[in-house]
């Protein structure tokens, strides 16, 4: 059997039995560019209400139903009929609906799901509301049609919590929990103030809260604070990274005081400059048997050789810079006893190290776990870097709800809201 309507619902994809199509052509408005239109009836076999097949038939309800289209230059639509009834045993007037398009929209579900389906990608709306013939404000209300909660319910938390903030709406920053193991994200919040965090953590039940068995976080105060007044049996975890972060900053700009105490064009000064580089890197990880000629210095050196030459300039240089280097090898060893030695160091370094570990030996403990255990914000460092790139695409986000779902929907974890939302958007 190979009619005409078999044909054209073969052809888009369409399998309701109560859509029988008609006719087909182009259509060229006075303004604009031409579409092709597909002519349809909607039929209404029995009343909704009773079952009934006594019906009478009262008209049609005429409507322009956009549809998905290979071709984004000439839109599809349907112009579908559905057929207006009245019951003859239960005198209810009804009127057809199929599941190609829901009551009271003319965009069809497939584009709606289509258009779902591109917001998980990289890529702005304005460019998705174009290849679907849509307006922008069309995919803005598919993406609000879609959950921007990442975990339901609060009565479960991972054992193991990672803790960080991100620049996004209005430049403002945004609290981001992570779950550590799995880096799956636990929960954005719009701002990182105590009061919304204490609020948002103390909604868990007491039992999900004593699940959490370590916070890894950065030396921010009020987060230990977070941590102790909501989490019970968990343990605080400075991120690794970030403590060496602070230390290399701290070398650094010891190496930039002492490079400008020497006249510009000198040995020192050019050895200081340029390689800067290599005084952040681990000992072991320089090039120690090939020297290499640099006009700066005018000299073949190898990278030993260029550190050693430069940290020799200046005692307290050279204690910093072997401080860093026994940190680095402690972190890796996860020896915490040379550790805290390090920490707990009498040596003369840069004033501005010297309040770092002061910072450390305050919270001890925790700076400690960080090197003990193998926990990091590493994930996270990933995490905001997809984010940026979310942003970026769209120019910037001015509604917080909205960046929640596109970076949920990129994270591909679609998940509506309740699965017939979306038809009803
Ligand atoms: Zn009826």
């Amino acid at each position: 059997m190979s009619s005409l309507n078999d044909y054209i619902k073969f052809v888009l994809d369409i399998e309701d039995n109560n859509i029988i199509f008609k006719d087909y052509f182009y259509k060229i408005p006075e303004a604009g560019s031409k579409y092709k239109v597909y002519e349809a009836e909607l039929i209404q076999p029995a009343c909704p209400f009773c079952g009934s097949v006594d019906i009478i038939h009262n008209g049609h309800l005429k409507t322009n139903i956009r549809y998905i289209t290979a071709n984004a230059s000439t839109p599809v639509v349907i112009r579908l009929f559905k057929q207006r009834v009245k019951c003859r045993d239960c005198s209810k007037r009804s009127m057809a609906q199929s599941s190609l398009v829901n009551k009271y929209c003319s965009i069809s579900n497939t584009s709606k799901l289509k258009i779902l389906s591109a917001l998980t990608e990289d890529r702005s709306m304005t460019s998705i509301a174009r290849e679907h013939n849509t307006s922008v404000n069309t995919v803005q209300r598919v993406l609000a049609s879609c959950s921007h909660r990442f975990i339901d319910g609060y009565d479960y938390l991972p054992e193991h919590l990672a803790f960080d903030e991100f620049k996004g709406v209005d430049r403002k920053l945004h609290f981001i929990c992570l779950n550590g193991e799995t880096h799956e994200v636990i929960q954005i919040l719009r701002n990182r103030f105590k009061k919304n965090l204490l609020k948002y953590f103390g909604r868990f039940t007491l039992k999900a809260r004593a699940n959490v068995k370590t916070v890894t976080m950065d030396l921010n105060f009020y987060y230990q604070d977070i941590v102790r007044a909501c989490f019970p049996n968990a343990q605080i975890i400075i991120d690794r990274f970030h403590m060496v972060q602070m230390l290399t900053r701290s070398l650094n700009s010891l190496r930039v005081a002492t490079m400008k105490k020497f006249d510009k064009g000198t040995r020192e000064y050019s050895l200081l400059k340029s390689p800067w580089k290599l005084y952040l890197k681990k000992f072991d990880d320089l090039e120690k048997i090939h020297p290499r000629y640099n006009w700066h210095y005018k000299d073949s050196l190898t990278q030993e050789q260029i550190v050693m030459e430069g940290i020799g300039c200046n005692d307290v240089l050279d204690n910093s810079y072997n401080l860093l280097q026994d940190f680095f090898t402690a972190l890796d060893k996860h020896d915490t006893k040379s550790m805290k030695e390090i920490i707990y160091s009498k040596e003369r370094v840069g004033a501005l190290m010297h309040k770092t570990l002061l910072t450390f030996r305050h919270n001890l403990k925790a700076v400690l776990n960080g090197a003990s255990l193998s926990y990091s914000n590493g994930c996270l460092e990933g995490f905001n870097r997809k984010i940026k790139q979310i942003e970026r695409t769209a120019y910037g986000y001015s509604n917080f709800i909205n960046l929640l779902t596109r970076i949920r929907l990129e994270e591909n974890k679609i998940k509506e809201k309740g699965s017939s939302n979306l038809l009803i958007a």
